[in-house]
């Protein structure tokens, strides 16, 4: 079979990349050469200990993206890019989100998040980007 072929056959289905991945491919390779450099200059000590630690982080995160990416339980991986999402939003800008008003959505088709007001029970979410529309309790 052809590679291509092959490739879009096993991808068929799969979750593939979000914000999470993009993230977590660059941080993997990242924080691994980072892990293995210090373990390969350094024999003892903190930052041989550090390195041990940065190279097995490095791995985690690059077989998590992996199986992520790889995964066929969309629903659980929006998820955990809802999470990271929000716990970035939080980290690194504050306020901008308001949790007490609003419940925030990823778009299952194009991953753009959705912010909906709060308490309307179950409601029909229109993407502003791509259109898609899905259901979701607010
Ligand atoms: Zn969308």
């Amino acid at each position: 079979m052809r590679f291509r072929a092959w490739l879009s056959q096993f991808m068929e289905g799969r979750y593939g990349q979000d914000n999470l991945s993009r993230f977590l491919l660059p941080f993997g390779f990242v924080t691994f050469l980072i892990g293995y450099i210090l373990v390969r200059k350094i024999d003892a000590g903190f930052f041989r200990f550090f390195g041990v630690v940065l190279y097995y982080l490095g791995t985690v995160a690059i077989f998590w993206n992996l199986f992520r990416t790889w995964s066929r339980n969309h629903a659980a991986r929006r998820r955990e890019n809802e999470r990271f999402l929000s716990l970035k939003q939080r980290l690194f800008s504050g306020t901008k989100r308001d949790y007490r008003n609003y419940r925030y959505f990823s778009c299952p088709s194009c991953k753009t998040m959705v912010r909906v007001p709060k308490g309307k029970g179950n409601i029909r979410i229109t993407c502003p980007n791509c259109r898609e529309t899905f259901l979701r309790k607010s």
